[in-house]
């Protein structure tokens, strides 16, 4: 017997039937791209073409950019009372949880995540992220300087007028969650690209938000590709910040455009090479083993924070190795409607080739291909099972790209300082695990480890009350998360009364 709240067969009507918003989403209304042009979105779990969604570009841009600044200027969002803000925000995580499960389809079936996971992570984890931004709308507050008697400094946080969101396709929801959330509390107006294998959710969220109460213009959804819909945002001068999550790659271009513009505020977070460390006094390496595969794992690798390296003390690495496998062969890959499925397809053909290239390189460079797992029922879509490559030296490709798949690097050490050097060997830093149970080791290490979040006995990227970031290469100009994710949307002006 299952537990599971919906079957296959349940799941599959559902998607189906769910409702596939396609046209854009701005002034307040739904509406074609100004050229009339689309482009098809997939399901990656079988191939099929599921919509044709508007293709938006510079016209476009510019059309939500001057909506989004008139409202701003209205004063209608930006200056209405904290409270009032913060309830509107309030009722959008309760309609995100009304429709929680239309939701959750319509993000299995464009993305190929996992059914389960979309109900119990990225729906309601979307609901609570917003919540919890607007529930801090009251209740953060501004500065005095300490400037003596004869003098005050007031520090007030304004919100930039118009702000770009881009966003990536491996967490459709939960990333727009992370940057409308606190974009929307500070009371910015903003403009959305999905990444455009993933662009329904957000317009579906666009349709609610409207419902909650966010005035017309001031939050607004443009589906369309990088080289249109996103070069447009990163040249616009309208726009004074542009938040981006996303490969390293298509971040720098956001610094150029800026740089070539008008200096837009440009925060990125990019890609991971992120290290999982094992050191000899890990303690239960079947409890090791659960974190370490999760983090290699989930959402089939495709994560920023995957933890593609597991770096292991070299006489506790077969017996590690053992536990990992017996672990992985827990982790079924298969039709993403299967509610039993812990992983569905990857997100494109583009991905699978690459990630498939990857694992030939692995074996020509010499590393041991271990284990493979075994793709369950599936109709013919993006599959790849998770992947284990023991021997792997830290030189090798499979060691220093991000593959953004379900392939895990193994690599044996022969003490700490090994250990630290071969997890800082990269040009990344996002994230790190470190697993020991000596106190004073855990502090001194996840201080050495180059990573915007270390997490010590687990695989974790900390809650929403955690800022979230990358070191080196992975990020630049801000956090997500926590009370420090508002200044990516904010200005800080300084009010100056002379006392004397
Ligand atoms: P990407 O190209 O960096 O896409 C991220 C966002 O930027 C998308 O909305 C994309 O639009 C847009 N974009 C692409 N080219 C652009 C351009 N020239 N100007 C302005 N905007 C542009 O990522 P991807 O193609 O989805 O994936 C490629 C690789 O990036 C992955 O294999 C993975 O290694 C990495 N990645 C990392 C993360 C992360 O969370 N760190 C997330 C996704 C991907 P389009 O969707 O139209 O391309
Ligand atoms: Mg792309």
């Amino acid at each position: 017997m299952s537990d599971n709240e919906f079957t296959y067969n349940e799941i599959a009507a559902m998607a189906s039937a769910v409702s596939r918003p396609s046209q854009a989403f701005i002034g307040g209304q739904f509406t074609n791209s100004a050229s009339g042009k689309t482009f098809e979105t997939i399901n990656p779990a079988d191939r099929s073409v599921i919509a044709n969604i508007a293709s938006c570009d510079a016209a476009d841009v510019d059309l939500a950019v001057r909506s989004a600044r008139h409202t701003f200027d209205s004063g209608v969002w930006s200056q209405c009372h904290p409270n009032e803000r913060k309830a509107v925000l309030k009722r959008l995580a309760q309609l995100i949880d009304r429709d929680r499960v239309d939701l959750a389809v319509l993000e299995s079936l464009e993305s190929g995540k996992p059914i389960r996971d979309c109900l119990n992570i990225d729906v309601p984890e979307t609901a609570r992220c917003i919540e919890w931004f607007a529930e801090g709308i009251d209740k953060i507050y501004d500065q005095s300087s300490p400037s003596g008697g004869q003098a005050l400094g007031i520090i007030v946080r304004e919100p930039i007028p118009v702000v770009a969101v881009v966003l990536p396709w491996n967490f459709p929801l939960m990333m727009l969650g992370w940057k409308i959330g606190p974009a929307l509390a500070v009371g910015s107006s903003v403009i959305v690209k999905p990444a455009e294998q993933t662009s329904m959710t957000a317009l579906r969220i666009a349709a609610l938000a409207a419902e909650a109460g966010v005035p017309d213009g001031v939050f607004s959804v443009l589906p369309g590709l990088g080289e249109t819909a996103g070069q447009s945002i990163g040249m616009h001068h309208g726009i004074g910040a542009v938040s981006f999550t996303g490969s390293t790659e298509v971040g720098r271009m956001f610094l150029r455009y800026s740089a070539d513009t008008n200096l837009k505020r440009t925060v990125l977070e990019c890609g991971g090479k992120n290290p999982c460390v094992v050191l000899s006094d890990a303690g239960d390496l079947e409890a090791v083993a659960r974190h370490a595969v999760n983090a290699a794992f989930w959402n089939m690798g495709q994560n920023c924070t995957a933890n593609s390296r597991l770096i292991v003390s070299r006489n506790m690495k077969d017996e590690l190795l053992e536990h990992v496998i017996a672990e992985t062969r827990n982790w079924t890959t298969g039709n993403p409607y299967d509610p039993d499925n812990l992983l569905g397809s990857l997100i494109s053909e583009e991905q699978y080739d690459k990630v498939r290239g990857y694992i030939r390189t692995g074996i020509e460079g010499g590393a041991t291909l271990t284990f493979e797992g075994a793709i369950g029922a599936n109709a013919g879509g993006y599959f790849v099972a998770p992947t284990i490559f023991d021997n792997v030296t830290p030189d090798m490709v499979i060691a220093q790209e991000e593959i953004f798949g379900p392939v895990m690097a193994v690599i044996s050490v022969d003490d700490d300082e090994e250990a630290i050097r071969v997890a800082n060997d990269t040009s990344y830093g996002l994230q790190a695990s470190l697993f020991t149970r000596d106190v004073t080791r855990a502090h001194t290490i996840a201080r050495r480890l180059q990573a915007g979040t270390v997490s010590v006995n687990s695989y974790s990227e900390g809650d929403i009350t955690t800022p979230f970031g990358g070191f080196k290469q992975s990020g630049f100009g801000g956090r997500d998360k926590s009370i420090y994710a508002y200044d990516q949307y904010v200005e800080k002006k300084t009010v100056w009364f002379d006392l004397s």
